[in-house]
């Protein structure tokens, strides 16, 4: 019998089979369609990632630790700055800072003219400050996870392709069944099934992570020459990635969509959502009044009530570890996030702030 199987190979998973095997356990890490899969919320071209977790000081240090393990994967980190824009004195803004300062994290603060005179592209109405954050910037998202779960099976973890069939949720769990009949046996599951964890835990996870649609587009914006920029001015909470490995000028927007299923829901962008992206490029990027959309994407957010990860044990399963709970921000964390599980497996204490029972069923985001 092999010491862990990690079910689902998307960021979390990925980390967390590398990092268990680093630590010396057996590891099998199945995945049912392929790491970071289009389907998944690993699944895109690219994500951000940045230190600033305004108050969340837990979330900068595990940044910080994480943006080291991504660098050490050659090529998948692209260092383009990071640009954040908020009203001068907001709280969010005044509290990254003040965790800047004390962990030493790099950055330059930004008057609305210093904005004005570096990124003439970006138009503000608004009095706004900028933080820069020069080190941090992107991740080129499924191709990196894809790289951590072939150095996982380099190193000796085996790598199973196939579903894992549902299961009651009581007791202890001997094995699990794959598709097409294959049984594993371990000491310890450990399921980082992202937006899939509630399907498979209906009772444990059910309503406590909320799955959400969450359109991407791109726009032909040669010219535009900009960090990753993230707003918050806005309840929309946009962000842009700029050009980068073939793809062109990326804007989401951050605030939940509808409730999404990642198995059947639809991942063409609706004319609603098309023209609410074009509204906001238009109000930030006048210049960009007529940019073409090149390509679209549609993932989705698994979130949990205030936005921190859910990370521990099944409330009624000893031996079963459920991983998840991204809530839109999770990509960053990953190499952290296979450091403290594997802290756990070995009987690490547990931080209450990514517990089970702190995952409540009503929406309360507090974490972005
Ligand atoms: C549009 C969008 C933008 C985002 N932007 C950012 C960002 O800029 N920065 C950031 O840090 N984060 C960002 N995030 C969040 C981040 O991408 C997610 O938090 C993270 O990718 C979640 O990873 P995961 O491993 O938990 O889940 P997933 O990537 O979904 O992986 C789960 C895996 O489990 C597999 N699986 C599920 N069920 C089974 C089963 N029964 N048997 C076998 N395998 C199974 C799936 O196939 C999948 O590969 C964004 C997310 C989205 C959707």
């Amino acid at each position: 019998m092999i010491d862990c199987v990690v079910v689902g190979a998307g960021v979390f998973g990925s980390w967390t089979a590398l990092r268990l095997r680093q630590a010396g356990r057996t590891v099998a890490l199945v995945e049912a369609i392929g790491p970071g899969n289009p389907k998944s919320s690993s699944g895109g071209a690219s994500r951000v990632i940045r230190m600033g977790y305004g108050a969340d000081e837990i979330y900068t240090r595990w940044a910080m630790r994480s943006l080291a393990a991504w660098k050490e994967l050659s090529g998948f980190f692209q260092n383009t700055g990071v640009l954040w824009t908020a009203r001068r004195g907001h709280p969010y803004g005044e509290a990254t800072l003040r965790v800047f300062r004390k962990l030493g994290v790099a950055h330059e603060v930004l008057s609305v003219d210093d904005v004005r005179r570096r990124y003439p592209a970006l138009h503000f109405e608004e009095e706004i400050t900028g933080i820069l954050e020069p080190e941090s910037g992107a991740l080129l998202a499924n191709q990196a996870v894809a790289a951590v779960a072939r150095e996982a099976a380099r190193i000796g973890v085996e790598v199973v392709e196939g579903a894992v069939a549902p299961f009651p949720e009581e007791g202890r769990l001997e094995r699990i069944i794959i598709e097409r009949g294959r049984a594993l046996e371990a000491e310890t599951f450990i399921f980082p099934c992202g937006p899939w964890l509630p399907k498979l835990f209906p009772q444990a996870v059910g309503r406590r992570i909320r799955v959400t649609r969450q359109p991407i587009f791109y726009f032909d914006a040669p010219g535009i020459a900009m960090p990753v920029w993230i707003d918050f001015t806005d309840p929309r909470g946009a962000y842009t990635i700029p050009p980068l490995d073939g793809k062109c000028f990326k804007l989401a927007l951050d605030r939940h969509g509808p409730p999404f299923d990642p198995d059947s829901g639809s991942r063409f962008v609706t004319a609603e959502e098309t023209a609410d992206a074009r509204a906001f490029l238009v109000e930030r990027f006048p210049a960009l009044r007529n940019a073409p959309i090149v390509e679209t994407e549609v993932c989705q957010y698994e979130s949990t009530s205030s936005g921190d990860f859910l990370i521990d044990r099944h409330p009624s399963m000893s031996n079963v570890w459920l991983v998840g709970g991204g809530s839109g921000h999770g990509f960053k964390h990953g190499p952290a996030v296979g450091e403290y599980v594997t802290g756990l497996i070995g009987g690490a204490e547990s931080d209450p702030r990514f517990s089970w029972a702190s995952r409540l069923e009503a929406a309360t985001r507090s974490v972005y």
